[in-house]
């Protein structure tokens, strides 16, 4: 696959956007898979890159869909194993929703100083306006459900369907600020929350979830 946008982190480290190369995308689909939201669940970027690997040994199965690949929204707090960035903010309480609010403490789930201050906020925003995703799959740890936001009941019952994980559409504590509200609520995109479990190899992990991968990369009715 190939780099299509990239921006840099507080602390220099890229963010990156890939695409399938020299594709015919004409009535497909516009795919969008993103990990890392949270530094410290790092478990997504290897499943993308599990799924840009199969995308490039064997690109017929995303028939006409374009497949966005946004592996590690969050390379900060990778490095630093922190869930938030560099300054702290957890990319899940930044977007600018209609319920964000200022947290009144500054603990790990800080929502940042206002509503989308933070660079990977800002690009992940930008990504959508640009490329107009028909649907979104994010990857978290580490409960072991799928979570869903916008029209996306049908695609979670499948994925399912691959991966056994029960659907859970409340994830149990209220999120004001998140992606799921930003791009699923309020813009009306299918979003996944695929929430894996944790103490699990990636090679497993990987197991249990390639064939739901590739169903959705292929599939044209959500
Ligand atoms: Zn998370």
């Amino acid at each position: 696959m190939k780099l299509i946008n990239q921006r840099l982190s507080n602390n220099n480290n890229g963010i990156q956007l890939y695409t399938a190369e020299s594709r015919y995308y004409e009535n497909g689909k516009t795919i969008l898979f993103i990990g890392v939201f949270h530094g410290d669940e790092p478990e997504g970027e290897f499943l993308i890159e599990n799924l840009m690997n199969e995308i490039d040994n064997n690109p017929d199965f995303t028939g006409r869909n374009q497949i966005l690949c946004l592996p590690c929204l969050n390379p900060d707090g990778k490095e630093l194993k922190t869930r938030g960035n560099a300054n702290g903010v957890d990319l899940n309480r930044n977007f600018p929703t209609k319920n964000w609010e200022l947290s009144a403490q500054k603990n790990e789930y800080y929502s940042g100083d206002y509503a989308g201050s933070e660079i990977e906020t800002r690009f992940l925003i930008e990504i959508l306006d640009e490329h107009k995703p028909d649907i979104i799959v994010t990857l978290h740890t580490p409960y072991r459900i799928i979570n869903y936001d916008g029209p996306a009941e049908k695609l979670a019952h499948k994925i399912s369907e691959f991966n056994n994980y029960p659907v859970q559409q409340d994830i149990g504590y209220p999120t004001p600020g998140s992606f799921g509200t930003y791009a699923g609520i309020e813009r009306n995109i299918p979003v996944i929350t695929l929430e894996l479990p944790d103490n699990t190899s990636i090679e497993q992990l990987w197991a249990d979830n390639k064939d739901a991968f590739i169903y959705i990369s292929g599939s044209t009715s959500f």
